[in-house]
């Protein structure tokens, strides 16, 4: 594990989170910073760096983070409203972390573009 690589710290409980699921292969839980009424982050277990490094990944995995990033959406009551998943990537999206993750927001209607 990356010893620099906050999500993983969190994954090993060495940085407190409120996690909303887990299992074995992923965790999801909510961002420390929220930018909708619902803001939660999944994230694998292993240590992906993001975009660029899907290649050594399981397919499974990466499905099944989407799954996921659905099944924390419609517990968290937004199945019918609606929601919004992301994944930035590099400088110009704004990416802060080097582990892969999928936001879930949702809550509050969204524009289009975003900015
Ligand atoms: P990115 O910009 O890389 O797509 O998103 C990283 C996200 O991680 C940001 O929304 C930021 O608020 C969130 N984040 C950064 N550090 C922490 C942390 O220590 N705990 C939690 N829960 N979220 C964090
Ligand atoms: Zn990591």
């Amino acid at each position: 594990m990356p010893e620099d690589c906050i999500f993983c710290r969190i994954v090993a409980g060495e940085i407190p989170s409120t996690i909303v699921y887990e299992d074995d292969h992923c965790v999801a839980f909510r961002d420390i910073n929220p930018q909708a009424p619902t803001h939660v982050l999944v994230i694998p277990r292993e240590h992906i760096v993001g975009m660029a490094e899907l290649e050594g990944a399981a397919p499974e995995l990466l499905g099944h983070l989407l799954m996921v990033a659905a099944e924390v959406a419609r517990d968290g009551g937004l199945a019918e409203s609606g929601y919004r998943t992301v994944i930035n990537w590099g400088p110009d999206a704004g990416m802060e972390v080097a582990h892969l993750h999928i936001h879930v927001l949702g809550g509050r209607r969204m524009t289009w573009p975003p900015g």
